[in-house]
């Protein structure tokens, strides 16, 4: 047969331990023999990057936004023990955060349903998108461990000159302190990227903070989804899809009655959060998609899931593991498919389908890797299989369709 032939690369962000394992694995078997890619390829192994001084991840970064669509394999996030295992030069930062910090952009992460192992939320029919704000609060911090008595203030001070203090505490023993922020630009490019997302899958958006209690700061952010909202109205209504805004604790109420089928916009905790609780829910991590998508138009796919590494030490001790590559599998078609989109190739397009379907279909057949295999009622012809019989298995029932 003769292969697909995409027009512009492909930046591949390759990985560590098991999910680079995996990674080849779905690339040999399933992409290579039918698609012609043009891959720009930057090795993200910790090894490389501690080669680079981490210097590749920021080129992989750079990548992305020339070519607009890049695909990311799992990565470790060295902490001490990963320094000493690895014997790094230091604690690299996570590679996720670099990418996402130089792109701006939005995570959304779906997941990935199937009729063998219905969600633990039993009123949920369709997957629940979350997106999850990728700037600011928690995550970019200011603390002090408070040693004793003594008064904390939240000092402005203006480049025009203007200075603004307001107390936060007085302390009469020891305590913590945390400083946090956000922008207004990068809360707007949020809300946009979530009305868009909608507006391309055609689904209501559900947004949540805590403004009651947080009138200016989080106040801000409903505030800000309001105004861009504006530009989206006409829209939203043509399509018969809705903005829906309410407090934090009323969605997750709400959330466990629904049927799902929706975009459910995060701050940024609330989605590193939400998104494991809706993964779990509906699975496990290897089922649930995750897509970077920056204000610029670039879109960066990866799976939700870390490197696996259990499963890693046994592999490198000879054993076969069953390891659950559909999030893997899923960032490859959800880049070929935007590739083909960009580039107007249907014929790319149609592969990325063909090729979900397929990966569909082998787990309602009852094939399906351990994970899944013990998260799923028992039925008849249930079948485990290691890495390998499940992407062979996939790989028939591709051949089959097309
Ligand atoms: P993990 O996601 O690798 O594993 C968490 C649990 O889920 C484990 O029990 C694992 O066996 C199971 N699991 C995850 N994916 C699976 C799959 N595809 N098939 C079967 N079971 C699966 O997370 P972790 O153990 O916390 O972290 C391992 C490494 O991954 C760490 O070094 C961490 O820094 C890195 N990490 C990377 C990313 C990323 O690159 N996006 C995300 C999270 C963690």
């Amino acid at each position: 047969v003769e292969r697909i032939r995409l027009r512009n690369p492909i930046v591949e962000m390759d990985g560590d331990e098991m999910t680079r394992i995996l990674w080849k694995m779905v690339k040999d078997e399933l992409l290579f023999p039918y698609l012609d890619l043009t891959i720009d390829y930057y090795d993200l192994g910790i090894e490389h990057r501690d080669a680079t001084d981490d210097a590749v991840t920021l080129d992989a970064a750079r990548a992305v936004a020339t070519h607009k669509v890049g695909v990311k394999c799992a990565t470790i996030t060295p902490n001490a023990e990963r320094v000493k295992e690895y014997n790094l030069k230091r604690a690299y930062k996570s590679p996720n955060g670099t990418i996402r910090g130089y792109l701006d952009g939005t995570v959304f992460r779906t997941p990935i349903l199937v009729e063998k192992i219905p969600p633990a939320v039993r009123s949920w029919k369709k997957p629940i998108t979350i997106a999850r704000h990728a700037y600011g609060d928690v995550y970019r911090n200011s603390e002090i461990r408070v040693p004793g008595p003594g008064t904390a203030e939240l000092v402005f001070r203006s480049s025009t000159g203007a200075t603004e203090v307001r107390k936060i505490a007085d302390f009469q023993g020891p305590g913590i302190l945390q400083g946090i922020h956000n922008t207004d630009a990068s809360i707007r490019s949020f809300a946009r990227a979530c009305f868009l997302f909608a507006l391309d899958h055609g689904v209501d958006v559900w947004f949540a903070t805590k403004d009651t209690i947080s009138k200016t700061y989080d106040g801000r952010f409903k505030e800000i989804f309001e105004e861009e909202f504006a530009a989206y109205r006409e829209r939203f209504e043509e399509k018969g899809i809705h903005y829906f805004y309410t407090l934090i604790d009323d969605v997750v109420a709400r959330i466990m009655k629904s049927e799902g089928g929706l975009l459910w916009a995060c701050k940024n905790y609330d989605g590193d959060v939400m998104s494991d609780m809706v993964a779990s829910a509906c699975g496990s991590l290897a089922m649930m998609t995750s897509v970077l998508i920056s204000p610029q138009g670039c879109y960066v796919y990866e799976a939700a899931h870390g490197t696996v590494q259990r499963h890693y030490y046994r592999y490198l001790k000879g054993e076969k593991t069953s390891t659950n590559p559909m999030a893997l599998l899923f960032a490859w078609t959800g880049a070929i498919r935007k590739r083909g989109e960009l580039d107007d190739v249907p014929d790319a397009v149609r592969f990325a389908d063909t090729l979900e379907r397929a990966a569909l279909r082998t787990i309602d057949d009852g094939i399906l890797t351990g994970d899944l295999a013990a998260i799923s009622p028992p039925f008849p012809g249930k079948q485990i299989v290691d890495s390998d019989g499940f992407l062979a298995a996939i790989k028939e029932r591709l051949d089959q369709a097309l």
